[in-house]
C-alpha cells in the first residue's frame, strides 16, 4: 500500500481530542470515515497543546512534576510512576456488576463526590436521540447519573464542548480518559489556569487503540442493524460462564422499521480481533505512553491467569495520586474494595501485546514514515528498523487492514452492501493469520530442536 496516495484525513497524527479546537476556538466534526477532525493552527503548536504536533514536553517530564517528589513513590521505565499497583474488583453495590471490567472507573468518581472533594464528573454517556453521534463527554452530578456513565464505549469521543462548560461553570471536576486526552489535558492545564485549577482528579483508561464510529456501524450491521438504524450498542456485555476476554455485544436499533434488540459474543463477530486493528484510528499508532503516565489513577482491564476465568471482570489499577491512594486504602480496610496487592512485572504483563505493538515497534512505524519523507511526531523512541523481520511483516499488514478498513466500509456503505466489505477485508485479515500461525510454528519446532539436543538426540 502506498500511503502517500491515501486520503489525508485517514493518516493525521492529530489524537483529535478536541482540546485544541477548545483552544483555538474552532469546531471539531465527524467526518464520513467515523474519526473526528480538528483544525491545528500554528499559535496551538507553539504554545504545546497538542501531544503530537509539538516537542516542547514529554511525558516523562510532566509526570515527574506531578509525581516525581510524593513520598514513598516508585517508578518503573515501563510503567511510569506509581504509588500503589493491584488487581481486583469493586465489592460494594452493582459498580462491577454494571461495568467493563472491575467497576473501579465508575466507582472512583462516585467516592470522589461522596467525599465533596468534587462537584462534577466528566465522563462518555449515551448521547440522547442522536443515531449519528452514539457516546459524548458528558458531565455528571449526581451519584446516579453517574453510575449511567459505566461501560467502555469504544467509540470516537472529544472534550471540547466540556471544557467549555468547565470555563463557564466554577467547581471541582474529575475527568476520565485515554493517554493522549489526558497528557493533552496536562499540556492545556499549563496554558489555561480555569481549566487547570478546576478538572482536580484524571483519571486515566489504558488504551490499544481509538476507533472509528464505523467500528460500532460495523458491529451493528453483522447483526441486522444497517449503519444509522442502531440506537444503542454496548461494547463489553459480560457474558456469564465465560471468561472475562470472551465478552459480548448487546445492539438495540430497528431491523425492517422493527425495533430489535441483540446480543451476541464478540468470538462470533469479525473486526473483533485487536491485534489486526480494524478501524483503528491511525493516531493511534503514533503514542507510546501505554500506561496513561501523567493519570493519577489508571484503569486497565485484568487479562492476566487466574483473574480472565471470571467472567464478571476484574481491574488492573495504577495509583500515582496521593488522596486518591488513601480513598483505596480505606476502602480495602473496609471491604468496599476486593484487591490483591502486586507489582508491576504484573500490571505489565496484563498488557504486554499492546506494548509490543504501541512501545516496542513504533521505532518500525517511525521509520516507515522516514522513509517516505512523510512528516511525523517526535516521540520519545527514536525510528529503526530494527525488529524482526517477522514482526516488521506484521506491522506492514496491521496498517494495510486498518487503513483499508476505513476505505473499504466507506464505500461498503455507499453500495449499501455488508458483504462487499467482508469480502475486501478478508484476505487480509487470512494473510494476517498464516503470518502469526508461521510464527508460532517456527517457535514450536525451535523449542522442540532444543529439548532434543539437549537431551543429544539431534
Ligand atoms: C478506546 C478504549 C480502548 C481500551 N483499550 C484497553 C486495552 O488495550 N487494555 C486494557 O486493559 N484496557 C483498555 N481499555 C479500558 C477498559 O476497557 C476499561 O474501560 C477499564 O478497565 C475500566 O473498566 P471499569 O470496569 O473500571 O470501568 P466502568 O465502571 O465500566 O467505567 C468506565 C468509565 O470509563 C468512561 N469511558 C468509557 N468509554 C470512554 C472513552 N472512550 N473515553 C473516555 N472515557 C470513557 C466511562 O464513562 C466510565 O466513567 C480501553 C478503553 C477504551 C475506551
Amino acid at each position: 500500500m502506498d500511503i502517500k496516495k491515501i486520503d489525508n484525513r485517514l493518516k493525521s497524527y492529530n489524537e483529535a481530542s478536541g482540546v485544541i479546537s477548545y483552544y483555538n476556538n474552532s469546531k471539531i466534526k465527524l467526518n464520513e470515515y467515523g474519526e473526528y477532525e480538528e483544525k491545528i493552527d500554528n499559535t496551538t503548536i507553539l504554545n504545546g497543546i497538542s501531544p503530537n504536533y509539538t516537542d516542547i514536553t514529554n511525558e516523562d517530564e510532566i509526570s515527574k512534576e506531578l509525581y516525581g517528589n510524593l513520598d514513598g513513590i516508585f517508578y518503573d521505565k515501563r510503567i511510569g510512576y506509581y504509588k500503589s499497583l493491584y488487581v481486583g474488583h469493586v465489592a460494594e453495590g452493582n459498580y462491577r456488576k454494571n461495568a467493563s471490567s472491575g467497576g473501579v472507573g465508575t466507582w472512583i468518581f462516585k467516592e470522589l463526590f461522596e467525599r465533596n472533594l468534587i462537584d462534577g464528573v466528566i465522563h462518555v454517556k449515551q448521547t440522547s436521540g442522536d443515531v449519528d453521534k452514539l457516546f459524548s463527554y458528558q458531565i455528571s452530578k449526581s451519584i446516579e447519573e453517574i453510575q449511567d456513565g459505566a461501560k467502555t464505549k469504544y467509540y470516537p469521543v472529544e472534550l471540547s464542548e466540556v471544557l467549555e462548560i468547565v470555563r463557564n461553570t466554577p467547581g471541582r471536576y474529575a475527568i476520565i480518559g485515554i493517554p493522549s486526552f489526558i497528557y493533552a489535558l496536562r499540556l492545556l492545564s499549563k496554558k489555561d489556569a480555569i481549566i487547570g485549577e478546576r478538572i482536580k482528579y484524571m483519571i486515566g483508561l489504558i488504551c490499544g487503540h481509538q476507533k472509528s464510529s464505523t467500528f460500532a456501524d460495523f458491529m451493528g450491521w453483522q447483526l441486522g442493524f444497517k449503519p444509522g438504524n442502531m440506537t444503542y450498542i454496548n461494547f463489553r456485555k459480560k457474558l456469564p460462564g465465560r471468561r472475562s476476554s470472551d465478552y459480548g455485544i448487546e445492539v438495540h436499533g430497528y431491523i425492517d422499521g422493527k425495533y430489535t434488540e441483540k446480543i451476541s459474543p464478540t468470538s462470533e463477530l469479525l473486526g473483533q480481533d485487536w491485534g489486526q486493528g480494524w478501524f483503528r484510528v491511525f493516531a493511534s499508532d503514533y503514542t507510546d505512553d501505554v500506561f496513561n503516565e501523567t493519570a493519577d489513577l489508571v484503569l486497565g482491564d485484568a487479562w492476566l491467569p487466574g483473574y480472565t476465568d471470571d467472567s464478571d471482570g476484574n481491574n488492573v489499577v495504577i495509583v500515582r495520586n496521593e488522596a486518591i491512594d488513601e480513598i483505596i486504602k480505606e476502602s480495602l480496610k473496609n471491604g468496599n474494595l476486593n484487591f490483591d496487592d502486586t507489582d508491576a512485572d504484573t500490571i505489565f504483563k496484563s498488557q504486554s501485546s499492546g506494548y509490543r505493538h504501541l512501545y516496542q515497534e513504533l521505532p518500525y512505524r517511525l521509520y516507515k514514515r522516514d522513509k517516505e519523507e512523510m512528516k511525523r511526531p517526535k516521540k520519545r523512541v527514536e525510528a529503526s528498523e530494527d525488529i524482526q523481520p517477522k514482526r516488521r511483516k506484521i506491522q506492514d499488514i496491521r496498517e494495510d487492514i486498518s487503513i483499508n478498513s476505513h476505505i473499504y466500509f466507506k464505500e461498503a456503505v455507499e453500495k449499501g452492501d455488508l458483504q462487499y466489505f467482508i469480502d475486501k477485508m478478508m484476505p487480509l485479515s487470512n494473510q494476517y493469520y498464516q503470518l502469526y500461525r508461521k510464527t508460532l510454528l517456527r517457535r514450536v519446532m525451535g523449542k522442540l530442536k532444543r529439548v532434543l539436543s539437549s537431551r543429544k538426540i539431534l
